[in-house]
């Protein structure tokens, strides 16, 4: 039976494990958090792409049942007047749009599909070390131990070690100039946003929110500011930036600075890094995925669904390629120009977001928006986002 190594149990991982488990592989999955469930971010959208493998895992209902459904974005300006309406999923198709869902339930879902996949995911281990010989890929963990398998794969996510390895040389991602703020809250009275997300254009930052049908509301800000260091940020406490955000979005639309008053619990807040292009995803036995090899904004909502098509897409190589190799390279040729097109996407949309300060820069962008934005709903130039399909039944390496 061929073996897997899988560095990281966040999204990437245990999707691919799941599948190559369901290929015939022994697969074991190592992550360096603790505690299973202490994932940054609050919460995040999946997309129709990102929901189909799910399907294909059987877990899309799973994930749905607390999930807030989220066929379109409703864009307004920071005087409140709607800018546009933009699908988020294929145009003309609300069934098909995206789910929004906490972080901590993604997670749950696909911890749970593993475990009844009879996959062990260890928290608390540390990969240090990765090496690659002939027949076997090696890697050292934190308390010294190595473990082998045929092929390791590194789902390690933005600040992979696995892609270091695998290239030395390779880019660093960049910083997009924004910092993501997130957080939940419930204003009383506050009407249900069915099939809808609303963003903000506010006055001084970008808000978006959504409120469930329960009532809580779920908000993020993405504030422009100079690259923080990561500790620093994480040392500032919730109050703080509830009080930054109070003022920030003091003079912008209701329901903003009333969810900013009424948020209860801890304000997530994280610097956006992407990384739009990485030379090498594979070496040897070893092979990396997901955020590891192209990070995107969460501007474009497609980051964790990207995340599962490479695990589909992968594993689907490895099980019908002659070799690892020739499966790693079908692999690449597959993903490369999709997720670099979407990143860039991304990029482009980020570029919004981060806040102009002159009253002439604001005005042209409240007049050119409805104009891009005034049609959108019918435009069918992004389908191709939330089209992507691998079918795990088909048979032969995938081709794009
Ligand atoms: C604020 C924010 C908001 C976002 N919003 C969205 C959104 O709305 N929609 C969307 O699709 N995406 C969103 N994303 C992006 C999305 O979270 C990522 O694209 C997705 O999680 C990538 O999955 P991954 O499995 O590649 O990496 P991750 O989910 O980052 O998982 C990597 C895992 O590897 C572990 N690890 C790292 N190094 C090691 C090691 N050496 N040994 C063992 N384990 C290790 C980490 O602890 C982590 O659990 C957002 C990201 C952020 C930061």
């Amino acid at each position: 039976m061929p073996t897997a190594l899988v560095v990281g149990g966040g999204v990437a991982g245990p999707a691919v494990a799941m599948f190559l488990a369901r290929a015939g592989w022994e697969v074991r999955v190592v992550e360096a958090a603790p505690t299973p469930g202490r994932h940054g971010g609050a919460f995040l959208n999946v997309a129709s792409n990102g929901l189909d493998v799910l399907a294909q895992l059987g877990l899309r209902d799973a994930l749905v049942a607390d999930g807030h459904r989220a066929g379109r974005m409703v864009m307004l300006s920071g005087r409140g007047r709607e800018l546009g309406v933009v699908p988020n999923g294929p145009a003309g198709d609300l069934a098909r749009g995206g789910v929004i869902v906490r972080r901590a339930h993604l997670h749950a879902v696909l911890r749970d599909g593993a475990a009844r996949a009879g996959i062990p995911i260890e928290d608390g281990v540390r990969v240090t070390g990765i090496r690659s010989s002939t027949d076997a890929a090696i890697a050292t963990l934190a308390d010294g131990r190595e473990l082998h398998a045929d092929v390791l794969i590194g789902a390690d996510g933005i600040g992979s070690l696995t892609r270091t390895w695998i290239d030395p040389g390779a880019p660093a991602p960049t910083y997009t100039g924004l910092v993501g703020l997130g957080g939940f809250a419930r204003v009383p009275g506050l009407a249900p946003t069915h099939e809808t997300r609303v963003m903000v254009f506010g006055a001084r930052a970008f808000f978006g929110y959504l409120v469930r049908d329960d009532g809580t509301a779920l908000w993020f800000a993405n504030l422009t500011r100079p690259e923080p260091d990561r500790r620093a940020l994480a040392a500032i406490p919730s109050d703080r930036w509830l009080a930054d955000l109070a003022e920030l979005h003091r003079d912008d639309p209701f329901p903003v600075p009333d969810l900013v008053a009424s948020t209860v619990g801890p304000v997530s807040a994280h610097p956006i890094h992407a990384l739009p292009h990485v030379p090498h995803w594979y070496r040897d036995r070893v092979v990396a995925l997901g955020d590891a090899v192209h990070a995107t904004s969460p501007s474009a909502g497609q980051g964790a669904s990207l995340a599962l098509e490479d695990a589909i897409t992968l594993a689907r190589a490895l099980r019908d390629a002659p070799d690892h190799g020739a499966a790693f390279a079908a692999f690449e040729r597959m993903r490369r120009p999709r997720v670099e097109r979407i990143v860039g996407y991304a990029r482009a949309v980020d570029r919004n977001k981060r806040v102009t300060r002159s009253r002439l820069g604001i005005a042209v962008r409240d007049a050119m928006l409805p104009r891009f934005l005034g049609r959108a709903m019918e435009d069918h130039r992004n389908d191709d986002l939330y089209e992507f399909r691998v079918d795990w039944n088909a048979k032969g390496v995938p081709v794009g």
